[in-house]
């Protein structure tokens, strides 16, 4: 589902020059739930944000759900990352002043979609979260694990193949964060999503499939 072949990611600044990655191979098979841990700095977001299409390697090949993603545009990339991708962020990333309902609707209005279908799917996706008796309310009427599930039910209203999650627990208390890792195992048991997820906590890395451990923009394990 996800292979990265000799990925490397240097950042030019006039001055300095950053090696985030250095010869990264990683392999993801369809219903995988992978976790990647390392020290701060150790290139985590920048790999996750190569998976995510969201940025662009130095060197080396991405291939995402079968597709090589070299060389295509940046509508291209826009358009099949809106398909084929849902994003999770630590910071949740909702719109205050939209309710929980249009938040959870925002991917699919990139696509041609009835506003009609677009409600539906939208409260679906809330329903498989937990949060259908929310879906009136303003993301700062909830809760942080509340508004990381409505997060949730926007990264999977598109149905997509793949889930990527950047530190998905990091703001939440350890109860909150262990129900936000019960929805993602449920995602992965039961809709056989495929999902990778940077953590901090070893905790939330033991609940996954495999374990991928960086230092220094490189694999260590
Ligand atoms: P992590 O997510 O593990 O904390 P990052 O992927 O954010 O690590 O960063 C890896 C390395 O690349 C760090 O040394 C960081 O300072 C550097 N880096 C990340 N983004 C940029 C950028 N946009 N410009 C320059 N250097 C960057
Ligand atoms: P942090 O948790 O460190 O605050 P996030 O996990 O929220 O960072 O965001 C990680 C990266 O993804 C950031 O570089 C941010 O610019 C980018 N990002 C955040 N929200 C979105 C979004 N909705 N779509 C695409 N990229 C985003």
């Amino acid at each position: 589902m996800i292979q990265l072949k000799n990925i490397e990611k240097v950042y030019r600044t006039t001055t300095i020059e950053t090696v985030a990655l250095n010869k990264v191979n990683l392999s993801v098979e369809k219903g995988e739930f992978v976790s990647i841990m390392g020290p701060s700095g150790c290139g985590k977001s920048t790999l996750l944000n190569i998976i995510g299409l969201l940025d662009e390697p130095s060197k080396g090949q991405v291939e995402i759900d079968g597709k090589q993603t070299n060389g295509l545009s940046d509508a291209q990339l826009a358009s099949f990352r809106n398909q084929t991708l849902g994003f999770i962020f630590q910071s949740f990333h909702l719109i205050n002043d939209l309710p929980v309902l249009d938040n959870v609707e925002l991917p699919l209005l990139y696509r041609n979609v009835s506003s009609a279908e677009r409600r539906r799917l939208a409260s679906e996706a809330l329903e498989k979260v937990g949060l259908s008796n929310r879906m009136k309310h303003y993301p700062n009427q909830l809760s942080g694990g509340q508004k990381q599930r409505v997060a949730i039910a926007r990264a999977i209203v598109g149905q997509p193949e793949i889930i990527l999650a950047d530190e998905p627990t990091g703001n939440l208390d350890s109860n909150m964060g262990n129900e936000i890792m019960d929805i993602l195992l449920t995602l992965n048991q039961r809709d056989n999503a495929t999902i990778v997820m940077v953590t901090h906590d070893e905790n939330m890395a033991k609940r996954t499939h495999r374990l991928i451990r960086l230092f220094d923009g490189s694999q260590v394990s």
